[in-house]
């Protein structure tokens, strides 16, 4: 066993209100900067939806994660080695109209125009050009709430395995329905964007696996941007460097949650220590699509094990990292509870955040409970189960989104929430029987104590148990409030040059 610590996410989906506080928060104090206008190293996404920048999930285009090729796992771009060839030309990269032209507004002109017939008017400015610009065609979240849905919840790579009768129903009026999909950099167990950086500027942190890209050694080859199948690396224009989510290192050094953790109106965002065997890397990563996820799920260990603690302080882990990871929200989450998925699995990059799918979209029109959905349906919880082949967005959908294609790992998850609320019903309604009770238990495989401890860390947790954030060893936190600053570049932040151990 190669034991090592991981500071894992979590994102509770039915939380998020999609008010993009997060996106805020994180562009106020990372990219607020010259060359990176564009960059929103946080987004919110509307689900259908094409994202940010534009179809990111297709990597037939961009070729992002990884594949298996004759049973051997292989980035889709290309090995380092490889990339050699590419260096001068890329031709998976999103181009600027992909993501949008970034623009500001003539504010200065609402005060120095001069007197007309007319109120003076703020027109856009291009940040790249310096231009006027007479229209805007995008911007990182252009189809917000289904915005333009003909044009781009339509073109959601998602949708593609749904049958026309299915996708024509997503867009009738009465069924429409919608999510928010946060999206950070996911620190990957097994990061594309390491893997495919042929100038090993990019590297994951030995004491808490944050994956981070030294300014020192970019060599603006953009690998780390086609390799990343999240496109959650950006190119700097005016550095001529890449740049990434950095987790808010310097804050987690000092105890607190990153910025778009702490700020998030929803508390949908949860952090934490996972103890996870590097020796399973490969095979978690090479798993059939059906049990990717149950692979991640397996590498991921228990921290109260004694054989686990004592590999993980063999490996040098300290003990306040092993506490944390067994105070972790994010272990109970996705061991313990088995609600929480990785996006994407199937890009085998083995993402370290995870998110627990919403059900709203689930359960369609109730009118006399919360399972009602099917009013041919005998008994009381015949609907539970019904629900979710009637959810107004596919199971298909969601399975593609969050278990590799698999729809009983989504299926199953669902069930346990909806459980969950059935649970709750039966406590605050009182209009639930014990018979149906004690049925909806064995469908969601659960008990009252697990739905009350769901039903808690979801609805009711405390500041201190959303973020379990580990303390920091004192030559460790000394280390990390001195060597950014003497890192610093003209980016205005620097990144920490050790440990650079790579797994
Ligand atoms: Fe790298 Fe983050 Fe992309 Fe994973 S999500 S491949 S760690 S940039
Ligand atoms: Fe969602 Fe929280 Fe971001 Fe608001 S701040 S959009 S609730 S993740």
């Amino acid at each position: 066993m190669n034991i090592r610590a991981q500071v894992s996410m979590v994102f509770h989906l039915d939380k998020c209100i999609g008010c993009h506080t997060c996106s805020i928060a994180c562009k106020n104090i990372w990219t607020d900067r010259k060359g990176t206008e564009y960059m929103w190293w946080n987004n919110v996404e509307t689900k259908p939806g094409t994202g940010y920048p534009t179809r990111w999930e297709d990597q037939k285009k961009y070729k992002g994660g990884f594949e298996k090729k004759n049973g051997k796992l292989s980035l889709k771009l290309q090995g380092r080695t490889g990339a050699l060839g590419n260096i001068f030309y890329n031709p998976n990269l999103p181009s600027m109209d992909d993501y949008y032209e970034p623009w500001t507004y003539d504010y200065g002109h609402l005060f120095d125009a001069p007197e007309g017939d007319d109120q003076p008017t703020a027109r856009a400015i291009s940040l790249v050009t310096g231009k006027v610009m007479d229209t805007i065609e995008s911007g990182p979240n252009w189809d917000d709430d289904l915005g333009g849905s003909p044009v781009y919840a339509e073109n959601d790579i998602n949708l593609d395995e749904l049958s026309e009768e299915e996708r024509e129903q997503l867009s009738e009026v009465e069924r429409m329905t919608f999510f928010y999909l946060p999206r950070i950099c996911n620190h990957c167990a097994n990061p594309g964007c390491v893997a495919a950086c042929p100038a090993g500027a990019l590297y994951k942190r030995g004491e808490d696996g944050i994956v981070l890209l030294s300014q020192e050694k970019c060599r603006a080859w953009r690998m780390c941007i086609s390799g990343c199948p999240y496109k959650k690396t950006y190119f700097n224009w005016s550095t001529g460097k890449s740049e990434k989510c950095i987790l808010c290192y310097p804050r987690i050094e000092s105890g607190q949650p990153p910025a778009c953790f702490h700020s998030c109106v929803g508390r949908i965002r949860y952090l934490g220590v996972l103890l996870y065997d590097a020796d399973q890397i490969e095979k978690a990563a090479s798993a059939e699509d059906a049990d990717l996820v149950e692979a991640q799920r397996a590498m991921i260990q228990d921290p109260f094990d004694p054989a686990v603690i004592a590999a993980a302080k063999a490996n040098g882990i300290p003990d306040n990292m092993i506490t944390s990871a067994q105070k972790s929200p994010v272990y109970k989450f996705v061991k313990e509870w088995k609600i929480a998925l990785p996006l994407h699995a199937e890009f085998r990059t083995l993402p370290m955040l995870f998110y627990v799918p919403p059900m709203m979209p689930v359960l369609a029109k109730s009118k006399d409970g919360i399972y009602e959905v099917d009013q041919s349906g005998s008994d009381g919880l015949a609907p539970l189960l019904s629900a979710l082949d009637k959810a107004r967005v596919p199971i298909k959908f969601m399975a593609r989104l969050f278990s590799a294609g698999n729809t009983a790992i989504i299926e199953e998850v669902y069930r346990k929430l909806i459980t969950v609320r059935i649970h709750r019903r039966s406590a605050e309604v009182k209009d639930v029987s014990q018979a149906e009770l004690e049925k909806a238990y064995v469908s969601g495989k659960t008990n009252p104590e697990e739905a009350d401890a769901i039903f808690r860390l979801t609805a009711l947790p405390t500041y201190e148990e959303r973020f379990v954030v580990p303390d920091m060893s004192r030559e460790l936190a000394v280390e990390a409030t001195v060597l950014p600053l003497a890192n610093k570049q003209e980016t205005g932040f620097g990144f920490r040059k050790k440990p650079e151990r790579r797994f």
